[in-house]
């Protein structure tokens, strides 16, 4: 039952109730009176429905601020950083205030850059070759050595 549809059995339940003292005989209120509790009770329902209705949407709601606030740290979180390259044929985001060599500053990985997350390349390895793993557990990075 829409919810237009719960106020018009409403308004229809207040009309028989209004008019059941009119009613004659026992069996006309008796038929009053359980048309009364049907409509009543389909209110009644239609008014939880409802109200779970609402509990979502409250949730969602909730989430999709949270998610917004989110997205605004990012946004100016990411204007700090810039997409550098480390080495041949390898790129990560460096902060644009960096001055040391790439080797020395802290590196994010480009592909969680790309979907909005933080993931910080450490090194696991320099010799013979150069390895950075993403603390998010991307695949690793490999190059010969840093520019
Ligand atoms: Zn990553």
């Amino acid at each position: 039952m829409e919810p237009l549809a719960a106020f018009a059995a409403i308004s229809k339940a207040i009309d028989i109730a209004k008019n059941l003292t009119l009613l004659k005989g026992p069996a006309e209120r008796n038929a009053g009176l359980a048309e009364l509790q049907k409509l009543l009770i389909d209110a009644h329902g239609v008014a939880m429905s409802l109200q779970n209705q609402n509990a979502s949407l409250l949730d969602r709601n909730q989430e999709l601020e949270q998610e917004v606030v989110r997205l605004k740290d990012w946004s100016q979180q990411r204007a700090l950083y810039a997409l550098r390259q480390i080495g041949q044929g390898a790129f990560a985001y460096v902060a644009h205030t960096a001055v040391q060599s790439v080797r020395d500053v802290e590196k994010l990985c480009p592909k969680c850059f790309g979907e909005d997350k933080i993931g910080i390349l450490s090194t696991e390895q320099e010799f013979p070759d150069v390895i950075l793993q993403c603390t998010n557990g991307c695949r690793p990075m490999k190059f010969v050595h840093f520019v």
